[in-house]
């Protein structure tokens, strides 16, 4: 009998954990569907545009700061209906990351925090009528504009870089670059007789974080996931190659990390070579500048980013390279009422005399999301002596070289190898905005230790 009421009370406690478990994942929106105002209808509209880091967050925490209030309707209008998680999407290349999974459903986030959302491109602003207008004609009014509409590569004008390299700005340009390799294989183990050396050579061309992480996933990808189901191809015949321009690779970075990724870049068989410029790019080589050429039908461009062209035509003042300018509050400069943040914006680091800006990075981007958001509320509530300077409080960096080894700076303390690829697991997961990605990634990354991911050409995404 004792053990029938212990035996029940555990499968009641059993039951009781999956609910709130189950709970937890799938949150419940702040309005039911048939109590949501419409945007329109709210005292004062603030319209974000771009969904990513500076505008989810800006979003998310208006609604969190505005909770007990009905006077405030935030709506955010974006190209995209997902979220992209960043700093996960080189992991996409070698399929240790699902696709899915960084890119996270925006609509949903933003309905459950109590925002409302369009997929729509933005093409111009009608400053008089104080309403943004899209691509497909529809008019969207605002009282407040935060524009966070990212940035994109930049090719610096180099001859061929737009026509022959991929890039790696997105979740597509990372399932486009796994593609690329699984073609190259593909045609190799079709071919009789000499295989051009270009086939299976791999270029990647910028080694800052993004550009170390993708030549690192292409290894990872060859060696780990593909090279079993091509056993009449010798791994060791797919060169990967990363070249920079400044002398260092990850110049952001403590020397004795560089020193860490650079011996680990060494030990996957990655040629670095840095001082070393691209001249030009063309169907099969890269010309280095200065003389010599590396034989590649295969180049990743990660080079350099600048803010989204798509500012260029919204009647503000641009500063070509940075992008939208800023005063300290993050108000676009004679334009009250319009925000800027993000990689967009030209937001100057005040901690530095020199007028530097701060730099396109997630961090920078979620900072001033929470600013603005605070800044906004205390214009609508005529708290003008309240406004907050944005002061950039870098954390850190992270950047992961395979699933085993990272390169990490938190606050000072460095450190690198397998204990640092797990902190960058763990802290890139806990940021993870949507809770079922968190839960997949996590099972995924469990389920790695024993099983490789299925490596497949799909070909929904164009070559
Ligand atoms: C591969 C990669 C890895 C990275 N890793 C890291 C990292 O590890 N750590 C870090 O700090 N930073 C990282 N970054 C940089 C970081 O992702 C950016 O600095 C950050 O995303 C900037 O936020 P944002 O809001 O300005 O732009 P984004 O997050 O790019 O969002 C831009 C938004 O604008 C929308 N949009 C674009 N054009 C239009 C349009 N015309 N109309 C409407 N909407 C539009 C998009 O749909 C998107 O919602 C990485 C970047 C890349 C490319």
């Amino acid at each position: 009998m004792n053990g029938l009421v212990k035996g029940g009370l555990a499968l009641g406690g059993l039951v009781l954990g999956l609910g709130a478990l189950r709970r937890a994942l799938n949150p419940r929106p702040r309005y039911a569907p048939w109590e949501k105002p419409r945007y329109e209808e709210f005292e004062n509209k603030v319209l974000v545009v771009g969904g990513g880091f500076g505008g989810y967050t800006t979003a998310t925490k208006l609604c969190q700061l505005t909770r007990k209030r009905e006077d405030v309707g935030v709506l955010v209008l974006a190209r995209d209906n997902f979220f992209t998680f960043w700093p996960m999407v080189p992991g996409v290349v070698s399929s240790d990351i699902d696709p899915r999974n960084v890119a996270q459903p925006l609509r949903r986030a933003l309905i459950q925090a109590g925002a409302s959302f369009r997929r729509a491109e933005v093409k111009s602003i009608d400053h008089e009528r104080k309403v943004v207008q899209s691509r497909g004609g529809i008019e969207f009014p605002y009282d407040h504009l935060v524009i966070s509409l990212g940035g994109q590569p930049n090719f610096f004008g180099i001859p061929g870089v737009e026509e022959y390299s991929l890039t790696m700005k997105s979740v597509g340009d990372a399932e486009r670059i796994r593609n690329r390799v699984i073609e190259r294989l593909e045609e190799v183990s079709l071919t009789r007789g000499e295989v051009p050396e270009s086939k299976l050579t791999f270029v990647v061309i910028g080694a800052g974080a993004t550009g170390v992480e993708t030549a690192s996933e292409l290894h990872t990808l060859v060696h780990e996931h593909l090279a079993p189901d091509y056993p009449n191809i010798d791994a060791n015949r797919v060169r990967i190659f990363l070249i920079e321009g400044l002398p260092n690779i990850l110049p952001e970075l403590d020397p004795v990390l560089r020193r860490a990724a650079r011996t680990r870049l060494h030990n996957q068989r990655i040629a670095v070579m840095t001082e070393t410029l691209a001249e030009e790019i063309t169907a099969d080589c890269v010309k280095l500048k200065g003389g010599g050429d590396i034989a590649t039908e295969n180049v990743i461009w990660t080079a350099g980013n600048r803010p989204n062209v798509a500012i260029n035509d919204l009647g503000l003042p641009v500063e070509e390279r940075t992008g939208i300018k800023v005063d300290e509050f993050l108000r676009v400069e004679d334009h009250p009422g319009i925000w800027a943040i993000g990689d967009c914006a030209s937001v100057r680091d005040v901690r530095q005399e020199d007028g530097k800006v701060v730099p396109p990075t997630a961090q920078a981007a979620i900072q001033q999301g929470y600013v603005v958001a605070r800044n906004i509320l205390a214009t609508i509530d005529g708290r003008e002596d309240d406004l907050e300077r944005f002061v950039y409080k870098p954390i850190g960096q992270l950047v992961e070289l395979g699933s085993d080894f990272a390169v990490n700076e938190v606050m000072g303390v460095r450190f690198s190898g397998q204990l640092a690829a797990i902190f960058w697991r763990m802290a890139y997961l806990v940021r993870l905005n949507s809770p079922q990605s968190k839960a997949r990634v996590a099972a995924d990354w469990i389920l790695s230790l024993f099983l490789k991911p299925a490596v497949t050409q799909l070909r929904s995404v164009d070559e």
